[in-house]
């Protein structure tokens, strides 16, 4: 079984929040997909993560972020060993 977790730290996440629009973290404007603050059409975050207290839009399976993780540090190695060739 996968668990969801946060997209920015992989940590627990709170779905309990209502949603902040990602323009102005203002509410939505009734039933709209408005911006109370700005008034313009915007996506909104249904989620904060527990460690850095971020908003995100969509949780993530734990397996992906794990992934994600993994490739990105590939890829920071990568950079290194390229870095050092050309010194
Ligand atoms: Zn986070
Ligand atoms: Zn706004």
């Amino acid at each position: 079984m996968s668990e969801l977790v946060s997209p920015c730290c992989g940590a627990e996440y709170s779905d309990d929040e209502s949603l902040v629009s990602v323009c102005c973290t203002a509410e939505p404007k009734g039933h709209t997909d408005l911006c109370s603050k700005c008034l313009e059409h915007t996506d909104f975050f249904a989620y904060t993560c527990n460690n850095c207290n971020d908003w995100f839009e969509e949780p993530e399976e734990d397996y992906e972020y794990n992934e994600r993780m993994k490739e990105s540090i590939a890829e920071d190695r990568m950079d290194e060993a390229r870095d050092m060739g050309e010194l």
